[in-house]
Parts: structure tokens; C-alpha cells; sequence
């Protein structure tokens, strides 16, 4: 009898045979006999959930999918929304306590027009629903999939599911996700992780099926919502959706390149796509762009070739709009191709602001600085000729963030620099790469953003190399944990009062804002002794340090310390 495949267990349930399996997923009875016999024992067992269970939390781990047989179930963030107040003006009393801090309610004001463009109303979260910011709460029912994003990537559970009345669930392994909906490639991770040799597949029936609900039930809605598209009329949006293709990319596959044509625009309905630029010095990512996020407008606008090369990270599904009807709808919507035009110009001006470390420089110093310094865009260095260990810097970043510094004056050390452990400003963001919400995000002048809806999972802290995302517990006003509603065979209990709110702690990822709302950020302004600087790391460098090329020629020096952390 075959193992479960990747050392996944499903522990709970009934297993369920081939023969009962086909039974809930007919589709499966498309893939050939003797492999669907093959891999299908032990991989699915059945689920039944009484009125008020909950059958998976947000931020637990898990490495499977729901199919809903029968009942409904609601979908929802249970985590309160709040961040860690920012006043970057403020110089107030320091020595505030976590236990003191007080979430903001409120959301900071948007830097630009585009970046108000970009603002989601919509959480992303691993179904086929979105949740509004304001009320986040769906309903899926009998035909609906959820947890497939988490079961192919082993990302956080997004959203927490609980049974609205009794329900019927087919839970499966990957392997039986990947018989319905196709292979989408296997992460080198997972590989190395299992003994077993993962098979593919083509997929079934079942996968044109849930397109097909898309585009019939939520593709008006998930249109309609994308802030850009805000303007467009009942009729054209109706339109869009007859005329658009639905297309499914795997990992790594090439979506569109740099230079080529674009004869297509593209909106994200699931999944993460690294847009990328070739450069002296390889290829730079610009930004990772997740669901409810577009790409493909520039060379449309410009009726030019592509000025990036978009990949899928992991599975990617796409609502792709052709060339002619982009551009009767940019004629339609004068606001629409506006925004879109405001964006476009946005991002390829801080495409063209991102170069790798200057050619002047030896082209050993990226590989002499493996300290990743030549990385990042925007460093925070404290001089320690000058510094005096006071401590302003963190006194005043604390200030300015409600009692909770982001900078530790403490990190790698090079030459006379200590590397502050603040945001550095990566060129490839790795703590944007699997948020399992999409509520961590980057703006063009490169504040990394972080949402309220953040549900505390931790992933991103776990990414940044650098240790620059920490988890902060914040005060929240939640409301009360509403009572199971009883089961279809209780009566129905007297209308209660609306659960108070009670204070209560939400955890929340954190990090370095680089005080973009200021001329100079908290900690350069506080330090009396000129110690502290923002700087671009390839610039400074060659400018400030003309010996800096013989050093990194000479092993022996590098070797005895030129490069060492610092307590
Ligand atoms: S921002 Fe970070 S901690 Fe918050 S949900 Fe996303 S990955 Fe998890
Ligand atoms: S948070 Fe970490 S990974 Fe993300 S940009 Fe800043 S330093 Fe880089
Ligand atoms: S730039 Fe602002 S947020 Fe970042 S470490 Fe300095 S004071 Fe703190």
C-alpha cells in the first residue's frame, strides 16, 4: 500500500477507498486507472463537522485541501486589525511598555495616487472568496475547494474555517489535489524532504469545472474590486468577463518576457509573480505582486515591448485581457487608463532607480560581500568612530513608533560601520514572498507596508535574512468569541445581545518604516554625534572608501575580520 505522499498524515476521519472516493470526485475517474489506484489509497479521508466546529485555524500549519460535499461553512480572519501606531514627529516620554501600546484603528495615509490605486479592500486568502478589509467573512458551500494553496506550499493556513451547519468535507493529500487540477511542480524543499517520487499529472474535468464557477460567480465581484478598476461600468465588466482567458501557470514558468510584444494584460486571482528587469550585473527583481494585483499595462499603454519579465513563484492563476479590449476599455474609461497610467509611470521610474553596485567597482565585490550588503538599497550605518552608545537612535525610533523601536543598534560590522539591524531596502524582498494574506507589501519609495489584517504567522520575521521583521503584540479591542450556533437538530436558541468587545492581544509583524513620511528618519535626526546615516550602500562605499577594492582583494584581512558581527 502506498504512503501518504511527502509524510503528510491525515489523522482524522474516514479513509476513504478508490471506489468511495470517485464517488465525491467523479472528475478523478479521468485519470488513468491503474495510477489513480496507485496513489489514491490512504491519500483522502472524510470529514464530517457538526454546526460551529472549526476545521482549520489561520496561522496553523497544515498540508492538505477541503473539498465541501455537503453544508456551508464560514471563512474568516478572526485575528483583530491593528498595527503598531506610527508618529514620526513625536519626541514624547520614552520607557511606554508593550502593555501600553494602543492599536490605531485607523490605516496611515497612502503616499501617492498610485499607491491609493493599490490599496486593497479585499483580503487574499486561500479560497475562492475574497474577504473585505472591513468585514472579513465569506461563505463556501457544497462544490467549493479551499486550502490548496497551503496543501501545495505548506504556507499558513490563511483564513479560519468554521461549519456554519453540519457539514460533509473530502480532506486530501496533494497528490489527489494534483490528479484534479494538475501538477504544478514540487518546491526543492519538499523534494528533499520525501523519499517518495512524486508523480504528475495533467488533470481532470474537475479544474475546467472550477473555472468555470469562477468566471460565473466571483470574477464579476474580484474584477469590479480592483481598485483601478473601480470606474468601469456593469456592462463592460460583464463584458470582461466573457471575453477574458483563465490560465494557470506552474513555478518558475515564464509569463511574459522582457523586450517581447505585449499583446495582454493580466490580473492575479491566485498565487505570487516576481516581475524582473534585466541589468548590468543580472537580472533585478523589482517587486513581488500577489491576487487582486495587475500587471502587462505599460507596453499596452506605450504600445511598446515589455519592460519586465513576469514569473509564476508557485502555481499562478491569471485572468488575462486581451490587447483590443484593453484598449476599448482605456478609451472608455479615461479615469481607469489615468490610474493605470499613474501607476506605470511610478513603476518604471523606481525600475529605472534600481541598478546593481556600480561597474566602477570590482565585479569581486559582490562576491566579496556576501554580507549581502551590496543587496540592499537604503542602509542604516551607525560610524562607530563617533558613536557614543547612547542609544538616542533606538530612544527616538521607540518615540516615533509608539514605544517600540525597529532599530537594533546592534548587527554585522564592517570596518568602522556597524550595520544596524533596521530595514535595509533588499532588492529582492524575500519577506514579501509567502505571506499566506498578501498583507505585506512594498511601496515604490521601498517602505515595506504591512497591513492591518496581518494574522501574526510569523512567515515573513522567518524569511527577511537580516532578523529586520519582529513580532510585536499589540492591544486590540476584539469582540467576544461568538457561540457555536447550534446544530440542525438543537432548537434554536433566544436572539442574544451583540458580544461586547473586550481588550485582548493580537501578535503583529513589525519592521523598519525607513521614516519615509519624514526629511530625515527619527534615528539620523536624534544622534548628537552625526554617527548615524541612511545611505545607498554601492555609492557610499566607493565614495567614502577608496581603499575599499585593495581590502577585498587581500583574503588574508577579510579573513582576519575586515567583516564580523558585533554584540
Ligand atoms: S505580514 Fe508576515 S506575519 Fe503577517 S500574515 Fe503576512 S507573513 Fe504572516
Ligand atoms: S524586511 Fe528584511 S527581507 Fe524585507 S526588505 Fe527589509 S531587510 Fe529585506
Ligand atoms: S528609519 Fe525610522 S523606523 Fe527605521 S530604524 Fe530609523 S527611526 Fe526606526
Amino acid at each position: 500500500m502506498p504512503a501518504p505522499l511527502m509524510g503528510s498524515k491525515l489523522d482524522q476521519g474516514e479513509p476513504l477507498s478508490g471506489e468511495a472516493l470517485l464517488g465525491y470526485l467523479p472528475a478523478l475517474g479521468e485519470v488513468p486507472k491503474g495510477v489513480f489506484t496507485k496513489f489514491a489509497e490512504n491519500a483522502a479521508v472524510l470529514r464530517r463537522f457538526r454546526a460551529g466546529e472549526t476545521i482549520c485555524q489561520e496561522g496553523d500549519f497544515g498540508s492538505t485541501a477541503f473539498f465541501i460535499v455537503s453544508g456551508k461553512v464560514d471563512i474568516f480572519i478572526a485575528s483583530p486589525q491593528a498595527h503598531i501606531a506610527t508618529a514620526p514627529g513625536g519626541r514624547g516620554f520614552f520607557g511606554r511598555t508593550v502593555a501600553r501600546m494602543k492599536s490605531m484603528l485607523t490605516r496611515e495615509a497612502a503616499s501617492s495616487p498610485a499607491d491609493d490605486a493599490a490599496r486593497r479592500k479585499w483580503i487574499p486568502v486561500d479560497a475562492s472568496v475574497d474577504l473585505a478589509v472591513e468585514s472579513p467573512i465569506g461563505e463556501l458551500g457544497p462544490g467549493d475547494l479551499f486550502g490548496e494553496m497551503t496543501c501545495r506550499t505548506f504556507q499558513p493556513r490563511s483564513a479560519t474555517v468554521r461549519a456554519r451547519e453540519d457539514c460533509v468535507m473530502v480532506e486530501m493529500l496533494r497528490v489527489i489535489l494534483d490528479m484534479l487540477v494538475g501538477t504544478r511542480d514540487i518546491d526543492d524543499s519538499v523534494k528533499s524532504s520525501t523519499k517518495v517520487k512524486a508523480p504528475t499529472f495533467k488533470g481532470t474535468s474537475f479544474k475546467a469545472e472550477l473555472d468555470q464557477k469562477y468566471r460565473e460567480r466571483a470574477m464579476f465581484n474580484h474584477i469590479k474590486r480592483v481598485p483601478v478598476f473601480e470606474s468601469l461600468d456593469e456592462a463592460f465588466i460583464r463584458r470582461l468577463c466573457e471575453t477574458s482567458v483563465l490560465k494557470t501557470y506552474g513555478k518558475g514558468e515564464v509569463i511574459c518576457r522582457e523586450g517581447e510584444p505585449g499583446d495582454r494584460f493580466y490580473l492575479i486571482r491566485q498565487g505570487l509573480v516576481k516581475v524582473s528587469q534585466a541589468k548590468a550585473g543580472g537580472d533585478m527583481v523589482l517587486t513581488y505582486l500577489s491576487r487582486g494585483e495587475y500587471f502587462g499595462e505599460i507596453a499596452l499603454i506605450r504600445q511598446g515591448p515589455r519592460t519586465a519579465t513576469c514569473t509564476a513563484v508557485d502555481m499562478v492563476d491569471l485572468v488575462e485581457i486581451g490587447a483590443e479590449e484593453f484598449q476599448a476599455m482605456a478609451a472608455q474609461f479615461p479615469e481607469v487608463r489615468a490610474q493605470m497610467q499613474a501607476t506605470a509611470d511610478k513603476r518604471l521610474q523606481s525600475a529605472q532607480a534600481k541598478r546593481f553596485p556600480s561597474l566602477s567597482m570590482s565585479s569581486s565585490l559582490h562576491e566579496a560581500l556576501d554580507l549581502g550588503l551590496m543587496q540592499a538599497q537604503n542602509l542604516l550605518l551607525i560610524d562607530l568612530t563617533r558613536c557614543t552608545r547612547c542609544d538616542l537612535c533606538v530612544q527616538a525610533c521607540a518615540e516615533a513608533h509608539d514605544g517600540v523601536s525597529r532599530l537594533l543598534r546592534d548587527g554585522t560590522r564592517f570596518e568602522n560601520y556597524l550595520v544596524a539591524t533596521a530595514c535595509r531596502s533588499c532588492q529582492d524582498p524575500l519577506c514579501m514572498t509567502q505571506c499566506p494574506v498578501g498583507s505585506i507589501r512594498r511601496r515604490e519609495n521601498l517602505e515595506i507596508v504591512i497591513e492591518d489584517w496581518c494574522i501574526g504567522c510569523t512567515k515573513c520575521a522567518e524569511l527577511c535574512p537580516y532578523g529586520n521583521i519582529t513580532m510585536q503584540p499589540v492591544e486590540v479591542k476584539a469582540e467576544a468569541e461568538k457561540p457555536a450556533p447550534p446544530s440542525k437538530s438543537e432548537a434554536a436558541p433566544a436572539a442574544a445581545p451583540a458580544p461586547a468587545k473586550k481588550p485582548s492581544t493580537a501578535t503583529k509583524a513589525t519592521t523598519c518604516d525607513l521614516c519615509t513620511q519624514l526629511a530625515t528618519p527619527s534615528c539620523v535626526y536624534a544622534c548628537p554625534h552625526d554617527a548615524a546615516m541612511r545611505v545607498n550602500p554601492s555609492e557610499f562605499f566607493s565614495r567614502s572608501m577608496p581603499g575599499l577594492q585593495a581590502l577585498l582583494f587581500n583574503p588574508e584581512k577579510s579573513a582576519k575580520g575586515s567583516f564580523r558581527t558585533t554584540h
